[in-house]
């Protein structure tokens, strides 16, 4: 079968559709009832997609049908109820659907006149955004893949800034030569900002460690002397203990010398969202730039990171493709806000995931998943296991005794099936680390896991 515009094209895509639609809803149903990672056998049926590239073309149908067959049982079942590994949020059912309709859509996000409906929520969702997250109006925005790019991006409109403070322009003349810039870090800041330094041309060592509390906030009393184009990275949500960094000490001090802070707040920055938790967040909508992910507790699909910059000519200056997009009074173009041109719309999931909440619904799905998080951890102490983190948000660290148990426990775990969590070493202990981030995790979800984790974790201490 050829794939050409022909008569009754429209039928195949019907069918095919029909044919995905179908086996997405049973998917979804099933996924209740296996094993949260995937089991040996479906594994192995993953070598029927090693072929060479065929010759000759498949029906869209048959297509369809191999990937789910073959490669629905083998992925992750992180849209369910009993996943916490890493920091991963699932798929809130507005989002899912509207996710059909932008794909049906298939708009380049690039530039307004590409799709005004695209550029339009993107306007839209990120003042609900900022609003959300208390960052101040004016401040300029991005929607990106992840966190890691937020941060990137975020970090090259501080360099811009913070160069041109002194004379230097980074993007037309670039880093050979250019003045230094010192840059600050916590003792426990996330890999992603240490790969974004990289990116900038900073380097990952060229950085200055603040020493951290025991949960991995930065010692605001252990800073160094800042200057006017020094960088201090501070943390929203450490990805181990969901700590915060004192914002508020670290802002003033270093505004004094006029320095720019960056926040990543890759999830914590939601917390803002609740008003039970936003104390947390205090103080963060002193920062310069803002980096957060809308994948992970917001829920909506991958991927969808968020950047935002208070100094909006910084943030087009490191990112246009061209000079003439950076005349003033033309609307806002999606793309002199990012690294990458062409995209797809995530703004338009996003939206939805917000719509869908509302702020309520929003505060609620961040209330509720710390509450799970707090049955987890008070579960495991009063069968006598060790939380090496103050539960604050969403994050809980468990230490089953010596690093070797640990360990045993988290690979049952995995093995086992009812949930999947993930391991880290925290100041030293090797912990697992459970994170509850998705909308769908109900109390009976919580219950089961911990019952399996609490039946391994005997097993193997015997
Ligand atoms: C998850 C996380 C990141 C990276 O997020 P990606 O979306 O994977 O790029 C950065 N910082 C913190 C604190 C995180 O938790």
């Amino acid at each position: 079968m050829a794939i050409r515009p022909h008569t009754n094209h429209g039928e195949v895509i019907d069918e095919a559709l029909n044919v995905a639609e179908e086996r997405s809803r049973t998917y979804r149903r099933t996924l209740d009832f296996r094993s949260v990672y995937p089991s040996e056998y479906a594994l192995a049926a993953l070598a029927h997609f090693r072929e060479p590239m065929p010759e000759t073309p498949s029906h869209p149908v048959d297509v369809v049908r191999m990937l789910d067959e073959y490669g629905s049982p083998s992925t992750v079942a992180t849209t369910g109820g009993r996943y916490f590994g890493f920091v991963i949020g699932g798929v809130l059912p507005a989002v899912l659907a509207a996710s059909r309709l932008v794909s049906t859509w298939d708009q380049n996000a690039a530039l307004r006149v590409m799709s005004p409906i695209v550029a339009e929520i993107e306007d839209v969702v990120l003042q609900w955004v900022r609003e959300i997250l208390g960052v101040p109006a004016g401040c300029e925005g991005g929607i990106v893949t992840c966190a890691t790019t937020a941060n990137f991006a975020a970090l090259a409109a501080a360099r811009q800034a913070l160069l041109a403070r002194i004379g230097w322009n980074v993007a037309d003349d670039g880093m050979f030569g250019a003045p230094p810039i010192e840059v600050v870090v916590g003792e426990e800041v996330h890999a992603s900002i240490l790969k974004a330094l990289n990116l900038v041309g900073f380097g990952r060592n060229r950085v200055t460690r603040v020493p951290v509390d025991g949960q991995g906030r930065m010692r605001a009393d252990k800073f160094p002397k800042l200057k006017k184009n020094s960088l201090v990275c501070i943390q929203a949500g450490n990805v181990n203990t969901g700590a915060f960094d004192p914002a508020e000490e670290i802002c003033r001090w270093a505004h004094e010398s006029d320095a720019w802070v960056h926040a990543d707040g890759a999830f914590g920055l939601w917390a803002a969202a609740s008003p039970k938790y936003r104390h947390l967040v205090s103080g963060f909508e002193l920062a310069d730039s803002w980096a957060t992910d809308a994948h992970k507790w917001p829920n909506v699909n991958y991927d969808c990171g968020i950047v935002l910059v208070r100094e909006a000519e910084a943030l087009r200056a490191a990112m246009t493709i061209s000079a003439a997009y950076l005349q003033p009074g033309l609307e806002r173009e999606p793309a002199i806000q990012t690294p990458d041109t062409s995209r797809r719309a995530r703004a338009v999931e996003l939206w939805a995931a917000l719509k869908s909440l509302g702020k309520q619904g929003l505060a609620e799905l961040i209330e509720r998943t710390c509450k799970h998080a707090g049955r987890f951890a008070a579960g495991l102490q009063e069968a006598g296991y060790e939380i090496l983190n103050d539960v604050v948000i969403n994050q809980v660290l468990v230490s089953f005794g010596q690093a070797e148990v640990t360990q045993e426990v988290m690979r049952r775990v995995q093995k086992e099936g009812t949930c999947w969590c993930g391991g880290t070493v925290w100041q030293g202990k090797t912990a697992m680390r459970i994170s509850v981030s998705s909308w769908a995790t109900t109390e009976e979800d919580v219950e089961r896991s911990l019952a399996a984790i609490l039946r391994i974790a005997r097993q193997v201490s015997g």
